[in-house]
């Protein structure tokens, strides 16, 4: 499968045109094709390059290994992820109470609405959107969730909402300085902005190398580390003021890196328990991390 790629010739972050080829990796779950991960000279951000086309990008997505748009419970790994899922959404709408006594929220990216809906539980305002038409109503018809697709972003009125959350999504947005443009505008001025991202400074991306599972390529479209991820929200005025780990990911994509290499799911389990051993406060070097984002003061 190969569509038609656009090649990107300035670092979204910093703007600088002096990039090198970092890795080539495979796209493990649907096309088998090669894709380029280029590192920027200038600010060191990685990102995928070239890329698929906006309107074709939807093709690379279609498989049963992308669990998080489906209720399939298939398999050892698709087990553990809904459980551990159940447990991780608590701990998000907790996240999103600790930092805003006012209750209402975006969830970017929201899948089949399954966070919203348990916000929605705890007398959240929810809105969700969601790219996936199917996922979409799903969380319409069955979590009865308010979701509307990607474009309804550019239609919330400014200051709008109190938390903002995009749990794995910013590394898939196409338009990213806009869009960051946009979730300013419509972020109150005391509301947070929740970013989780994988990590690929981490030491399961480090194991892992080409195999490992987040790279997710070529739909991971940016591999953000903390320091790209602090430069990017600055750039708009805007602050990362908490950086939060996410345990799970760790094991969780250790062991679909696992599978893509050919190992055991053992090995990936212990590889998981590994990475979150190396990582702590200070170093940031979390398989995932929680961004806290806020306006900065008098911006
Ligand atoms: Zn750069």
């Amino acid at each position: 499968m190969k569509h038609q790629l656009i090649n990107i010739e300035k670092c979204p972050i910093c703007g600088g045109d002096s990039l090198e080829k970092f890795l080539e990796a495979e796209d493990h779950n649907v096309s088998h094709d090669r894709f380029n991960i280029v590192e920027c000279n200038d600010c060191s951000f990685r990102f995928t390059n070239p890329i698929p086309t906006e309107d074709t990008i939807g093709n690379y997505y279609k498989s049963e290994n992308y669990v998080s748009h489906s209720g399939t419970k298939k398999g050892l790994i698709n087990r553990v992820y809904h459980v551990v899922r159940s447990r991780a959404i608590k701990q998000k709408e907790k996240l999103a109470s600790k930092h805003s006594t006012a209750k209402n929220i975006l969830d970017i990216g929201c899948g089949t609405g399954d966070f919203l809906a348990y916000c929605k539980s705890l007398n959240w305002n929810t809105l969700g959107l969601e790219p996936d038409q199917s996922a979409r109503n799903i969380a319409i018809e069955s979590n009865l969730i308010e979701a509307k697709p990607l474009n309804h972003l550019y239609a919330v009125e400014e200051n709008t909402f109190d938390v903002i959350s995009m749990w794995h999504v910013l590394e898939h947005v196409y338009n990213l300085n806009e869009d960051i443009k946009q979730y300013k505008k419509i972020l109150k001025q005391d509301g947070v902005l929740i970013v989780a991202v994988p990590n690929c400074s981490s030491k399961d991306a480090e194991h892992y190398g080409t195999n490992w599972a987040a790279y997710d390529l070529p739909i991971h479209l940016y591999h953000f580390r903390p320091n790209n991820m602090k430069k990017l929200f600055s750039n708009h005025g805007m602050e990362v003021v908490e950086i939060l780990p996410m345990k799970y990911d760790a094991y969780y994509i250790s062991m679909v890196s696992e599978k893509y290499k050919g190992g055991n799911i053992f090995s990936g389990f212990f590889n998981g328990f590994k990475s979150n051993l190396a990582a702590n406060a200070k170093n940031n070097k979390y398989s995932s991390q929680i961004y806290v984002i806020k306006h900065q003061k008098g911006v």
